[in-house]
């Protein structure tokens, strides 16, 4: 038949990949915001890895990865998109940003290029969402290509990315799927022999990164800064219309503001709750990101941008994963702040589309970010203790009409304030004690607070006993206070404190050794170990006995590691 002997269209008929370009076709008459561009092409690339849930999350299974082997590796590891027929260059995107607190400028998609959007199957989950939250996802996923070649923001920098950070960057988003902490996504890492130049030569790779967007405070920041304000008040009503569209029809009480101004307000305390929202998370798993640069930070509450980012090993609060960042900028504790800094430049540049009676509302904005991070974190850190966090209900199914009261009346003495107070307590005792993060909440999860005994295991990881006996002897009390005005029993407490205390988490040696093997710095190069702690790290709260050497604390020889910048 005459259909069948035109390639196009079998292709089109076969491939699962049914490609649009709506970024580009959003933008279509602001030529300022994005420039096509060319992969540069990776030579005889090889398939080191793939993510099966981040490849569900379009649609793509096991049978199309063999089936479409080829297909894929010209798509994501050369940047060669084709859908009916039609050749679609990929497009980089124009950004700007702060960077370690100073303006940097224009930047924009350095290394990165989208090469389009594909239908959605994802659910909110998919992404480290929450059902409840309040983002609305599209149906179309954006992909991405990172270390694909230079594009016009390449600056110096050759577009290229290392086999080392491509690697991390692919386990550590994955792992924070598995964690319940929104990201960006990783389909698949592509590796080849092609050098690249850092402190050494090393070996180039792609990373293709889903998401429901891509888009950051950066881009806010280039059209506002640039004074492209046509473009932004575009830019600003797509944002809205596909992530958060309530703010659309959003009203301020006896404001007298316009349409316009609202929706925009509206817009920018959603995306500063997300952000604060998402932060918390971080904290609650010792996540470090190491970069927070406003370029770096998504306007719909992702991690984005793995680069020098860690998880705690031993609890410190200044703790700096990036070997580069010799302030201490974005250490562990600094990173709640970081975030409401981030937010007022973000504000600062919604400023620039607002008129002066909308501005001081602004201010709204950076409240929300602020009562977001502390409800949530108040929320995890009660969990991850076993205690209940004030203003949440019990999560417990029971018939007992008590446990449907708030926690409040349930609690009694030990409301909201006390409880506050009692986990800055807790986090204090931490820092006297640098416990390994993981590993003491984990421990404490399967303590009986009954059998004073078993404490024992946790005493002997701290530093400081009196500290930790003193706390201990606190910590007992209201947690059995709770548990009986509550009507919890052991099992119940242990379960929920299993579901937030991740028995694995993508420690640096891990990494590491994924890394050297995959390298072939002993050998054969081996990608198995990179399946392996993917594997691991899907369900990081379920006890997996086959993985228990993932759980242990670094060994003596990582805990000099250091990850810098260059990447
Ligand atoms: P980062 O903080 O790593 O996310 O990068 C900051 C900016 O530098 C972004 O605009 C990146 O696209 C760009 N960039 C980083 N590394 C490279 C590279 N090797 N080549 C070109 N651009 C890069
Ligand atoms: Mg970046």
């Amino acid at each position: 038949m005459k259909i069948e002997s035109n390639p196009a269209h079998v292709e089109a008929a076969t491939t699962p990949l049914h490609w649009k370009q709506g970024f580009a076709e959003d933008f279509a008459d602001f030529p300022v915001a994005y420039r096509r561009v060319k992969a540069t092409v990776l030579q005889e690339p090889r398939r080191l890895c793939w993510s099966d849930g981040a490849a569900a999350c379009i649609g793509l299974n096991s049978k199309h990865l063999e089936r479409h082997a080829h297909d894929f590796e010209s798509c994501f590891a050369q940047g060669q998109v084709e859908y009916l027929g039609q050749t679609l260059a990929p497009v980089a995107s124009a950004y700007a940003g702060h960077q370690f607190g100073v303006w940097a400028g224009q930047l924009g998609d350095g290394r990165a290029m989208l090469l389009g959007d594909l239908p959605s199957q994802a659910s909110a989950g998919d992404w480290g969402f929450d059902t409840i939250d309040s983002i609305h996802l599209s149906d179309r996923i954006e992909v991405q290509l990172k270390g694909s070649g230079q594009t016009p923001y390449s600056r110096m920098g050759d577009g290229r990315a290392v086999l080392r950070s491509s690697i991390r960057e692919f386990l550590g988003s994955e792992a924070m799927i598995g964690l319940g902490i929104p990201s960006t996504r990783a389909l698949c890492l592509y590796g080849s022999d092609d050098p690249v130049f850092r402190e050494t030569t090393e070996t180039a790779a792609i990373v293709t990164r889903l998401a429901p967007t891509f888009l950051r405070f950066g881009h806010v920041e280039f059209f506002a800064h640039f004074h492209h304000h046509d473009a932004l008040n575009h830019f600003l009503q797509k944002l809205a219309k596909r992530h958060y569209p309530k703010a659309l029809s959003a009203r301020h009480d006896a404001s007298g503001l316009n349409d316009d101004d609202l929706y925009k307000l509206a817009l920018f305390k959603s995306i500063a709750s997300r952000t604060g929202d998402l932060i918390a998370r971080w904290q609650s798993v010792g996540f470090c990101h190491g970069v927070m640069n406003t370029d770096n930070m998504s306007l719909i509450g992702l991690t984005i941008d793995y680069g020098p980012f860690g998880f705690l090993d031993q609890y410190d609060e200044d703790h700096v994963c990036n070997h580069s960042d010799h302030q201490g900028r974005y250490s562990y504790s600094n990173q709640a702040a970081v975030g409401a800094w981030n937010c007022k430049a973000l504000a600062l540049a919604f400023r620039a589309v607002i008129s002066d009676e909308a501005a001081p509302f602004l201010a709204e904005g950076l409240q929300a970010y602020r009562r977001a991070y502390e409800m949530r974190w108040q929320e995890r850190f009660a969990t991850k203790f076993g205690l209940m966090p004030a203003g949440f209900k019990t999560q417990q199914k029971s018939d007992n009409p008590q446990t449907a009261q708030s926690d409040e009346q349930n609690l009694g003495n030990d409301g909201g304030a006390s409880i506050h107070q009692f986990l800055e307590q807790s986090m204090q005792m931490l820092q006297r004690c640098k416990p390994d993060f993981t590993l003491f909440f984990r421990r404490l999860s399967k303590t009986s607070l009954n059998r004073p005994q078993e404490a024992s295991e946790l005493r002997d990881t701290v530093l400081d006993l009196a500290s930790f006996d003193a706390w201990w002897d606190a910590y007992r009390d209201i947690a059995q206070g709770q548990m009986s005005r509550l009507r919890w029993d052991s099992s119940h407490r242990q379960a929920m404190m299993l579901a937030v205390n991740p028995k694995y988490i993508l420690r640096n040696h891990l990494a590491e050794l994924a890394i050297r093997r995959a390298r072939g710095d002993h050998g054969q190069p081996d990608y198995d170990e990179i399946e392996r702690l993917l594997h691991a790290l899907r369900k990081p709260y379920d006890e997996q006995p086959e993985f228990e050497s993932y759980a242990a604390e670094p060994p003596q020889w990582a805990k000099g590691l250091s990850v810098s910048c260059s990447s």
